[in-house]
């Protein structure tokens, strides 16, 4: 096996075995990404520097016999909204091409003290707005599996350079799937970790109610080790909760798990809906009983979605004024600006990309005085009453278990001209953003070369028991 093969545990084996060192890894890493991102186009930034510097140190360790902390030493890569102090962070938007992060965000603080190595920030679509990568201000991604085809999005540069042995494993974040519908577009794991659960303190935002950073590793397992590693109460972000849930062993036996009908809908590629479906029947053979559940309220989700995300969106955005960060008009050589509002329309104009726009148009709408009540307000009263579906389903079983995507990754190019059928394919992922919840997207299976996600969801803070269940499919679906 090659060493930019291995999962985080077997790495870290390694290291403590001195089978190899830390530096060793890195320059693995590193040439795999000189050799194969040519192609795939998953980086926007490498920190090559930082990584053999964050290695040697932890070779040093080594060295001397200290205890290795498990992510010590192994290689990742993080999705470019996130901040790293002293590197450019752009959110995939030329309105920050060369902004360069002043802090770094509590993530990297925490994976930093456990001796992470960061290779770089990978692609993404603009402010995390899009579900391919086609978004980005920079270069679209390309599919590991097929470079014909998208990676998914808005984390697809996290999701393909996982998938391609560019990084030992990578952060995304998710507002709406972008962690789960890439990962499933690229073959690999993907956590949307609950709502509260991980500090978004340094994380660029989109919509604050709804953004959360979330693991993408080759196993459940290495999900469960970055989730230990950065999730937890922050101080600096008041969202962040630290929920102690019961931790149990699952026993298959005494176990209920729904499978929502809402979720398997028309238009849903037979496909993927026959895979889904044999994954489940593999689950209930080993005694889980399963049970057909209806969350009556998930046709309104994608519309609530869109509502809610833009409206937050345009309240984030504004302070993208070329002023005080990024792209700034007043900075061309000509005069070009009247005066202050002119100023603000401009940098803006040109600064962001269509979908960007696109969305801030649609929640400064949504948001004015004569509308606020019959849309924003509303949205958040479905909001509530999707929510109150799950809370309900739960009641009566411990998961669900859907598909992640209607559809199969994509051609570039096929969608990005119409927005709405762009959007479609979030029908499957927002509902767990709106009410908050914890969802697993699986690799279980392939139709042709491309692969397919198994979601399951959980209730509020029980990741660890998603890991489990996880894991227990893993094994059977080898
Ligand atoms: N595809 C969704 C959107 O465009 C989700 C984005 C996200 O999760 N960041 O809004």
């Amino acid at each position: 096996m090659k060493l930019c093969e291995l999962t985080i545990k077997q790495a870290h084996l390694g290291l403590k075995n001195q089978e190899f060192s830390a530096k060793e890894l890195t320059k693995a890493f590193l040439d795999e990404i000189s050799l194969k991102d040519k192609k795939i186009s998953s980086f926007l930034t490498q920190t090559k520097d930082l990584a053999l510097s964050q290695a040697e140190k932890v070779d040093e360790l080594i060295s001397r016999g200290k205890e290795l902390p498990i992510l010590a030493g192994i290689p990742m890569a993080l999705k470019d909204n996130i901040l790293v102090k002293d590197v450019k962070c752009t959110a995939g938007s030329e309105i920050l091409e060369n902004y360069i992060a002043i802090y770094d965000a509590t993530v990297i603080k925490k994976l930093k003290e456990k001796g992470a190595v960061i290779l770089g920030k990978t692609n993404m679509d603009e402010f995390a707005m899009g579900s391919s990568t086609e978004n980005s201000a920079f270069f679209p991604t390309k599919n590991p599996h097929d470079l014909t085809r998208v990676p998914g999005g808005s984390s697809g540069g996290s999701a393909a350079a996982v998938a391609a042995n560019l990084c030992c494993y990578a952060l995304g974040s998710e507002t709406g799937g972008s962690v789960r519908q890439p990962a499933s577009f690229c073959g690999v794991v993907g956590l949307k970790t609950t709502y509260g659960a991980v500090s978004r303190y340094g994380l660029i935002a989109m919509a604050s109610s709804l953004d959360q950073i979330g693991p993408i590793t080759k196993t459940v397992e290495d999900a469960k080790i970055v989730f230990d590693a950065i999730s937890g109460k922050d101080p600096l972000d008041s969202t962040s909760i630290e929920k102690q849930v019961p931790t149990f062993n699952l026993q298959p036996s005494a176990l209920r798990i729904g499978v929502p009908k809402e979720y398997f809908i028309e238009g849903i590629d037979p496909e993927i809906e026959k895979l889904v479906k044999e994954a489940i029947k593999k689950i209930e053979d080993l005694g889980v009983k399963i049970f057909e559940v209806s969350l009556p309220h998930t046709k309104y989700a994608l519309s609530t979605y869109y509502m809610v995300m833009p409206s937050e969106v345009s309240a984030n955005l504004a302070r993208f004024d070329g002023i005080k960060y990024g792209y700034s008009i007043t900075k061309s050589k000509e005069p070009r600006a009247k005066n202050l509002l002119d100023v603000y329309l401009k940098s803006r104009e040109e600064g962001f990309g269509n979908e960007v726009r696109r969305r801030i148009m649609l929640g400064t709408y949504a948001l004015s005085a004569g509308y606020y009540e019959a849309y924003y307000l509303r949205a958040q009263k479905v909001r509530t009453l999707i929510k109150e579906d799950f809370d309900k389903a739960f009641e009566k079983v411990d998961f669900l278990l859907t598909p992640v995507s209607p559809v199969l990754p994509f051609k570039i190019g096929e969608r990005i001209e119409d927005p709405l059928s762009m959007y479609l394919a979030d029908i499957l992922t927002v509902s767990v953003n709106l009410a908050g919840l914890p969802a697993l997207a699986i690799p279980c299976g392939k139709v042709g070369k491309l692969p397919v996600g198994l979601q399951i969801i959980g209730k509020p803070f029980y990741e660890d028991s998603l890991f489990q269940l996880g894991q227990i499919f893993e094994e059977i679906n080898e």
